[in-house]
């Protein structure tokens, strides 16, 4: 067990004795605001090399450098689940990205749909909201937020293999048929024990505030990778809806099972 309590994600390769050098905001924040010095503990990642304990080997105003000690954790990777929302308000956006990837999606598609209220997002400032989350959950990866992308587009070059889990609030309240898309036979509901089937790639699908246009609602019925899935009898914010769906998800084919 390592007594290094701060984690930090990295750019850098990570292996025994391999030098880390420090960006200026990460040595201010090791050096001048948690107060490290030389020779303190620090859980890096870099999202291919797994966990790794580095102690401080220079301490400077505008950078440092830390040296990998010993591995902590493996690489653990997320299922190959994408996440695929309508971005909302500032805040709520922040608060889907940073929840998806503590949830462990793989990737995280904000996509422009009819009614979305937003036309543009800041994509280095939500990826920096997942380095956080993941930092913060004992994560050893960090899921690619895209830029924002047109619904229409994306569907046009869907694969024909990566299942969709649409959260249709058109469904209100029906059974939530996930097992039947993934080729478990009929819809069983939740509170049955489900044999755990190999989920293959997956994406969840949420809509905005407005919900989804009658011409996206078509074009994805007709898709058959698109599994409509109700998350209940009450309407739910995008946001709680991302949050529904990731826990749904993971618990049924996903890595809670
Ligand atoms: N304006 C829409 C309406 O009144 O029908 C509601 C949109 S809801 C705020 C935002 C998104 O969350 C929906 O597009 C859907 O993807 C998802 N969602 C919310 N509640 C849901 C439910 N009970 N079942 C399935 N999806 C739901």
């Amino acid at each position: 067990m390592s007594d290094a309590k701060i984690r930090l994600y990295v750019d850098q390769p990570l292996g025994q004795g391999q030098p880390v050098p420090l960006t200026q905001d990460q040595a201010h924040y090791l050096f001048g605001v948690m107060r490290l010095g030389p020779g303190a503990g620090v859980l890096v990642f870099n999202g291919r090399d797994g966990e790794w304990r580095a102690d401080v080997a220079e301490v400077g105003k505008r950078g440092g450098t830390l040296v990998c000690a010993a591995q902590t954790a493996p690489l653990r990777l997320p299922p190959d689940l994408w996440l695929m929302f309508a971005p909302i308000k500032k805040a709520r956006t922040d608060f889907i990205v940073e929840k998806a990837a503590e949830m462990g999606a793989a990737r995280i598609l904000p996509v422009q749909t009819r009614f979305t209220n937003s036309e543009r997002i800041r994509q280095d400032r939500l990826q920096a909201h997942a380095v956080e989350a993941a930092e913060q959950c004992g994560g050893t990866f960090v899921p690619e937020v895209a830029d924002l992308v047109p619904l229409d587009r994306l569907l046009d070059r869907w694969p024909a293999d990566r299942r969709i889990m649409w959260c249709d609030e058109t469904l209100l309240g029906a059974r939530a048929g996930l097992l039947e898309g993934a080729g478990q036979g009929p819809a069983r509901g939740f509170e049955e024990e489900p044999k755990r089937p190999s989920p293959g790639p997956w994406a969840i699908l949420i809509g905005p505030e407005g919900g989804f246009a009658e011409a996206e609602q078509e074009r994805l019925r007709r898709m058959p990778q698109v599994v409509p899935v109700s998350l209940g009898p009450r309407i739910l914010r995008a946001d709680t809806a991302a949050v529904a769906a990731l826990a749904l998800w993971q618990s049924v084919l996903g890595d809670w099972v």
